[in-house]
């Protein structure tokens, strides 16, 4: 889960690492109102989920609080990379001389937390990572000895910092340390992190990304998800506990397993195709949940053709076969449904989605053809 520029700027403050000051407001007046209360310039910032808002027109600076009160009424309800702006932060601004990054990654090779930073900052990171991959100093902290205090000096020394700086820069990487593993995440990163012209370091902005399976521990934090900012899918799947990931392709994908989840994209690939999604609703399926599950893979505007494919184990075929019969001819969708049953009760689940019309297959790399070959085909649109 990711959460807004302004929440997570309140968390690492509380872990000491320094912001200018500044508030959220909702409304031009308000903006107006922190500007005043700051005094002197401000810069006013898009509250997005996405990055590289200052590109985007998302990041302005403002001289005086009538300018603050402007840039508010113009970024408040405006859309930037898709998503409505529902508030914007006012924050003091301050005078760059040099722009760092540094952040927190789960590093799942290393088994460890990798924090990592570049004299670079400012910029996309990834960006850095690939054309200058020589200014990004990398640590691994031991999973059970935590970030080592010579760790922190070798990413502060390796992003150029003095000898007088290095003792500030050392102790935001261990705040963010700190930070990233008590409040579960998966990212945390500070770009920039800004030395002023009074040679201090501040962060400028900050993007933190919780790992959802850790919404039990951290149910503070997890009150913050923002749905206005979330696919409708994803937050249908969440609610009725089925795991959903949306890809780029036109053919949907709906099984039962994680395993089978796997196979059934590979052969969808196999057929030369691209699968728009998969959604797994685990071992013990239901008619109702592979009804539910059907109901989220067609909410995905990318969806041409919906390929089912389900091994019958404790769940019963001819239930499932039953269920959808029943919620097709409900909906009257006009994706095509190709299905393939197997396991318990196959042969007749089979025999129902026959007698009903669907496309129904013996085997898995058939019915995956089949899928491809369908949503591949030209629409007829009904007018
Ligand atoms: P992002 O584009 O979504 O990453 O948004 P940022 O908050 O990082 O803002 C983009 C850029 O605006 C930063 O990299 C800075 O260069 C600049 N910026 C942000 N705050 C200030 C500020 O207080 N003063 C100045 N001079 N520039 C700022
Ligand atoms: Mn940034």
């Amino acid at each position: 889960m990711n959460i807004h520029e302004h929440e997570a700027r309140d968390i690492l403050a509380g872990y000491g690492i320094a912001f200018p000051p500044g508030r959220v407001a909702a409304t031009p007046d308000e903006a107006r109102t922190i500007a005043q209360e700051l005094g002197g310039k401000v810069v006013v910032k898009a509250q997005i989920l996405a990055g590289g808002r200052g590109k985007a027109g998302g990041v302005k600076l403002a001289h005086s609080p009538q300018e603050a009160w402007e840039h508010a009424g113009a970024l408040l309800g405006s859309s930037i990379k898709a998503s409505t702006v529902r508030k914007v932060l006012v924050a003091q601004a301050v005078t760059i001389v040099k722009e760092f990054y540094i952040g927190a990654v789960l590093d799942r090779a290393n088994k460890a937390v990798t924090l990592m930073a570049s004299s670079m900052g400012g910029v996309d990171i990834e960006e850095v990572a690939s054309t200058s991959p020589e200014s990004v100093i990398r640590v691994t902290a031991d999973p059970l000895l935590g970030l080592a205090d010579y760790q922190a000096r070798e990413l502060a020394y390796g992003v150029g910092c003095s000898k007088a700086q290095s003792d500030a820069f050392a102790s935001v990487a261990h705040s963010l340390f700190r930070a990233f593993v008590e409040r579960d995440c998966s990212l945390v990163e500070i770009n920039p992190l800004a030395v002023t012209d009074s040679d201090e370091f501040v962060a400028l902005d900050s993007k933190m990304v919780i790992d959802d399976n850790a919404a039990w521990r951290q149910a503070p934090l997890f009150a913050l998800r923002d749905l206005t900012e979330e696919d409708p899918a994803e937050t249908k799947a969440r609610e009725l506990g089925v795991s959903y990931i949306k890809l780029d392709g036109n053919v949907g994908c709906l099984v039962n397993g994680a395993g089978l989840a796997m196979a059934t994209m590979d052969a969808i690939k196999l057929q030369g195709g691209e699968p728009a999604n998969f959604l797994d609703i685990g071992g013990g399926a239901s008619a109702e949940s592979v009804v539910g599950a059907l109901r989220i893979v067609l909410m995905d505007p990318g969806v041409r053709a919906v390929f089912i494919n389900i091994f019958g184990g404790i769940t019963r075929c001819d239930a499932v076969a039953q269920g959808l019969v029943d919620f097709l001819r409900e909906t009257g969708t006009d994706i095509p449904v190709i299905a393939r049953l197997t396991g318990t009760n196959g042969p007749e689940g089979r025999r129902i989605l026959e007698a009903a019309g669907i496309g129904i297959t013996e085997t898995m790399s058939e019915a995956a053809a089949a899928a491809v070959k369908v949503a591949q085909e030209p629409r007829t649109v009904t007018t």
